[in-house]
């Protein structure tokens, strides 16, 4: 018997995409309930024990915005919200209001599983809190406690300003960060929005961890939005 995993909701008022959501995620052991409306799908998450939602920004009552903003008034559980393409001011104000991640339409069933992975891994990691010293991925790790980098099992150095942005992004991996989100972690709140020296600073630290800076296979860039550091 296969035991039921996180529940997720759907909220997606094209009814073919919602069906193709729920198809792909109950195949992989997932509970998926789902809403048209943004209106109905608060009823949902007030009413039901959702794990994960699933949000489409352009909804017919209200935007996918407002229900950002209202959901994150009382609840921290993730929201990976699924948006057209070429809406990078709507990504990211939808990261900045505090969604977790975001799908660009139209996507693949993989893209849709590996976003979902990801969100659950750190649902879990959270609850759990258990922060493991060695981070990994591929042949780069990071010890939290010693505070060191290796690179195919070898030290490299790096400077402190950099092991603060690696650390960021292998806490959050696999997770896309808004370019002002890694600012305001590594520079301060107080630091505003010139984003000329985290790009400087990108620049270094791929030229010390990645074999072909100009097509990273680490810290991806994701266009008009900000970074993500690759979980595979
Ligand atoms: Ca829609």
């Amino acid at each position: 018997m296969k035991a039921i995993k996180e529940t997720i909701l759907i909220v997606e008022d094209d009814s073919q995409i919602r069906n193709f959501i729920s198809y792909i995620l109950e195949q992989e052991g997932f509970s998926c309930i789902t809403s048209g409306t943004a209106q109905n799908a608060m009823t949902l998450l007030v009413s039901q024990n959702v794990d994960l939602v699933l949000l489409d920004m352009g909804l017919p009552d209200f935007d996918g915005m407002q229900v950002i903003k209202k959901l994150r008034q009382w609840s921290s559980i993730p929201i990976i919200v699924v948006s057209a393409r070429d809406q990078e001011k709507e990504k990211v104000s939808a990261l900045d209001a505090g969604a977790d991640d975001y799908l660009t339409k139209p996507f693949s069933a993989m893209e849709l599983k590996a976003r979902v992975r990801v969100a659950i891994r750190h649902l879990n990691s959270v609850s759990k809190s258990v922060e493991k010293p060695i981070l990994s991925v591929g042949d780069l790790s990071l010890d939290l406690e010693k505070h060191q980098v290796f690179l195919e099992g070898e030290p490299i150095h790096i400077t402190g300003m950099e092991y603060k942005l690696l650390s960021l992004l292998f806490k959050n991996m696999g997770k896309v960060l808004t370019t002002q989100h890694i600012i305001k972690e590594i520079y301060g709140a107080g630091y505003g929005t010139d984003t000329q020296a985290l790009r400087a600073l990108m620049a270094g630290l791929r030229r010390k961890i990645e074999k072909i800076p100009a097509k990273p296979r680490y810290i991806k860039t994701e266009i008009g939005v900000g970074y993500r550091l690759s979980d595979e």
